[in-house]
C-alpha cells in the first residue's frame, strides 16, 4: 500500500469534539489540519492548500454551504475536493451540497470504518490523477486518460455507486466522419483535431471524478459519477456543441477545418449484480444510434441492464 501521510486532509467543524474524533480517525494515515469556522477554513484552505476537505455543514456565522460556494470561486482551492458533513437523514442537505460542488457527504454521528472509507476513496482519486503522468495511465497523443486508466476507474466508481445507491453515467463518444476528414486533411491533421476534442471533453468533465478517457482510435469516453441521465445529458450537450464549434486551422492557414461527434449516454443507479460491461454496451448501443440518425447529436437512455437513473 502506498504511503498515505503525504496527503493533508483539512477538517472543519465548530464543535471541538468532533474535531478531537476526526482527528482521531484520520492522523494515523494523513497529515491533518483543524479549522474551527468559516473563516479560518477559507484562510487554511488557501495558505496550506490541502489535498482534501471534510466541511461541517451546520455551523454559526458563514456555513457549510458558504463555505464551499467561496472555496469554489478562488482559483487556489476550486480543485481540492469537499466531502461534506451533515447530521442523519439530512438528503436536502446532501443534494445541496452536491449540487454546490462537493465530492461525497459523511453523516454525524462518525463511523470511524465509513469515514475512513470515504476519506480513502477521494485520495485514491487524487493519488490516481498525480500519477496518470508517471505511469502508462496517460494517452500520448491527446493527454488525456487512455483505456487502462478508464477501466480501473470505471471499476472503482461502478463500486462505490453500488454501495451509496448513486447515479453513475457515462458518455461514449466518437468522431464523426473522421475517416473522411483524415482522407481530405491528412492523418497529422487528424492528429491535431483528436488533441483539440480532448480539450473539449476535459473543460466539460469539470468535478474531480470525473474522467474524460480515449478508449481507442477516435473513440472517446466521460465517466461521470454521482451523475444522473439530466446532468450527463447537459454535459453531453456541452460536448456536442463544444466540438461542432470548435476551428482548427491547418498547417495551411487559409482553410480553417470543423468536425462534429457522435454521443451515446446511459445513466444507471447500479446493483450488485449489475454488470459494467453491459452497462458500456448499452452506451455502445446508443452511439450507434446516434451515428445511425444523422450523427452531431446525442441519444440516451437509463440503462437497461442495472436500475434506472432518476
Ligand atoms: P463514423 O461517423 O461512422 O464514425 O465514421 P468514421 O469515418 O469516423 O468511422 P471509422 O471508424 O470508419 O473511421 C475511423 C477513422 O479514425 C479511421 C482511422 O484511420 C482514424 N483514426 C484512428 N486513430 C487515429 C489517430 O490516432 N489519428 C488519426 N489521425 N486518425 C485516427
Ligand atoms: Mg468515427
Ligand atoms: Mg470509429
Amino acid at each position: 500500500m502506498e504511503k498515505l501521510q503525504r496527503y493533508t486532509i483539512l477538517i472543519v467543524d465548530d464543535a471541538k469534539m468532533n474535531l478531537m474524533t476526526l482527528y482521531r480517525i484520520l492522523s494515523q494515515d494523513y497529515a491533518v489540519l483543524a479549522a474551527k469556522n468559516g473563516l479560518d477554513a477559507l484562510s487554511q484552505a488557501e495558505k496550506y492548500a490541502p489535498d482534501l476537505i471534510l466541511l461541517d455543514i451546520m455551523m454559526p456565522d458563514i456555513d457549510g454551504f458558504e463555505v464551499l460556494v467561496r472555496l469554489k470561486e478562488s482559483p487556489n482551492t476550486q480543485n481540492i475536493p469537499v466531502i461534506i458533513i451533515t447530521g442523519l437523514d439530512n438528503v436536502d442537505g446532501e443534494i445541496k451540497g452536491f449540487s454546490l460542488g462537493a465530492v461525497d457527504y459523511i453523516t454525524k454521528p462518525f463511523q470511524s470504518d465509513i469515514v475512513r472509507a470515504r476519506v480513502k476513496t477521494q485520495i485514491k482519486i487524487i493519488s490516481q490523477m498525480q500519477t496518470i503522468e508517471k505511469l502508462s495511465l496517460m494517452d500520448p497523443l491527446t493527454g488525456i486518460a487512455n483505456r487502462r486508466c478508464f477501466d480501473d476507474r470505471m471499476a472503482m466508481e461502478w463500486k462505490r455507486a453500488i454501495r451509496d445507491q448513486a447515479p453513475i453515467s457515462f458518455l461514449m463518444m466518437d468522431i464523426d466522419k473522421f475517416k473522411t476528414y483524415n482522407d481530405t486533411y491528412g492523418h497529422p491533421q487528424g492528429d491535431v483535431l483528436l488533441k483539440m476534442a480532448a480539450q473539449v471533453f476535459t473543460a466539460a468533465a469539470r468535478r474531480p471524478a470525473d474522467l474524460a478517457a480515449r478508449l481507442g482510435g477516435e473513440e472517446f469516453g466521460v465517466l461521470l459519477p454521482y451523475a444522473n441521465l439530466e446532468n450527463a445529458l447537459a454535459v453531453a450537450e456541452k460536448i456536442r456543441s463544444g466540438v461542432e464549434n470548435m476551428r482548427t486551422p491547418t498547417a495551411d492557414e487559409s482553410v480553417i477545418t470543423t468536425a462534429t461527434i457522435s454521443i451515446g449516454v446511459v445513466s444507471a443507479v447500479p446493483r450488485e449484480t449489475d454488470l459494467i460491461k453491459e452497462f458500456i454496451s448499452e452506451a455502445d448501443a446508443c452511439l450507434y444510434n446516434a451515428k445511425n440518425t444523422g450523427r452531431n447529436r446525442i441519444f440516451s437512455r437509463a440503462a437497461r441492464c442495472c436500475g434506472a437513473a432518476g
